[in-house]
């Protein structure tokens, strides 16, 4: 039976109230186009705000992806080496580029790409002489990888690497904004994340000549001459005007947002957290997460409740969770990838797959809301 109350979703889009201003310029100056000055804005108010020197907006976090990997030279037969516990869209453009990932374990604390995983697969590269050409980390659900030791290992190695900061746009990392760690960093602003444009994405870097490099390939790879002139394939992948007055609104407010999935996290923790065998995905002393989505865990040697009675539980009662991405290396589609656990014989990622649930955590959702969640997650966990 489905409840009568009002659904309840994971994380839903939530306006700030700028962005009509904005679209309204848009129409009345008749720039509803892949660019145009609300793009050109939306650009520096991202670079201002991260820190970098320049910044791309584009169709999707996806399109960023694929365009930092073949900045990075990625040619068919490449391998990439990418963190497992992640969504699709990281290792998606590995294949569109014909190369092949590699996937790394996160380590138990930040569920991040694990250091020793990583030195694992630099040693297997280096003695099978198959070095990778890029690096993809992914700071999960909104949480700062350990970049000092990553970064130690790819610049011993001289690999790049590609922040895939989809999901942690207002994080950061000793001080440093999440997205500016690696040469390329990565933002989504697709419907589900913590700021939305209904979809899009943005490269951002240090490295200006390469995102000039990259604009050109988004679009369409135009050459400069009076007639449409192509020597290099290019994409249709830049970001629409419209699309960028509601980022431009969405960023005024992300500062908010944090706080409230914060708060949101906070009050999970706080009523759920001193149940034998319910655990969260915690802090990293190293950074300062944006709480994206808080993530629950069931140690099933305390807790007899698996996590998709949770889930079940919960979509009964008309509201939406899921459970933690499916790591990469258990995927059909990338059967017979080579695989680096965190322990040899111990995959971490496997581990917060099988035990973990994603709560709602909109920036929207009032305390009364949540504490319906909480009620429903009570009463499953008492059977
Ligand atoms: C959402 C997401 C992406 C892709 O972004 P899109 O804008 O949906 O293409 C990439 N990586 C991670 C980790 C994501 O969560």
């Amino acid at each position: 039976m489905q409840s009568n109350h009002k659904r309840i979703y994971l994380s839903p889009p939530h306006m700030g109230g700028y962005e009509m201003g904005y679209i309204k310029e848009a129409f009345e100056t008749n720039w509803i186009a892949p660019l145009g000055p609300q793009v050109d804005a939306f650009e520096k108010e991202v670079a201002v705000y991260t820190g970098a020197k320049s910044a791309l907006a584009l169709s999707s976090g996806t399109a960023a992806i694929h365009l930092a990997l073949r900045l990075l030279g990625v040619e068919p037969g490449d391998i990439v080496f990418c963190s497992s516990l992640t969504f699709i869209a990281s290792v998606n453009p590995v294949l569109y580029l014909g190369a092949q990932p590699v996937f790394i374990d996160s380590e138990p604390e930040s569920w991040n790409m694990s250091p020793v995983a990583l030195e694992k697969a630099f040693m297997w590269a280096n003695s099978s002489g198959r070095m990778p050409k890029a690096v993809i980390i992914v700071d999960l659900y909104g949480q700062s990888a350990d970049y000092e030791p990553l970064l130690n290992l790819c610049n011993e190695y001289r690999v790049p690497v590609v922040e895939d900061a989809a999901e942690a746009l207002g994080a950061s990392y000793r001080g440093k904004v999440c997205g500016t760690l690696g040469r390329l960093g990565v933002f989504s602003f697709n419907g589900n994340k913590i700021v939305t444009t209904s979809g899009g994405g943005m490269l951002v870097s240090d490295d200006e000549e390469a995102l000039k490099k990259a604009l050109f390939w988004a679009t369409q790879a135009r050459e400069p001459a009076p007639w449409y002139q192509h020597a290099e394939m290019g994409y249709n992948y830049r970001m629409s005007n419209i699309v960028a007055a509601i980022g431009r609104g969405q960023l005024q407010v992300l500062d908010e947002r944090v706080d409230a999935r914060r708060t949101v996290f906070e009050r999970y923790e706080k009523t759920l957290g001193d149940i034998p065998g319910v655990d969260f995905m915690s802090e990293a002393s190293y950074g300062r997460c944006n709480r994206w989505l808080t993530v629950m865990t069931l140690n099933p040697e305390i807790c007899t409740v698996k996590p998709m009675q949770i889930i079940d539980a919960l979509a009964a009662e008309n509201i939406e969770s899921r459970p933690v991405w499916k790591p990469m290396h258990l995927q059909p589609l990338f059967a017979g990838c080579q695989y680096f656990p965190h322990e040899e014989g111990k995959s971490i990622a496997d581990r917060f797959f099988t035990t973990g649930v994603c709560l709602p955590s909109g920036s929207s959702m009032t305390a009364e809301e949540q504490q319906r969640v909480i009620d429903v997650v009570l009463s499953t966990l008492s059977g």
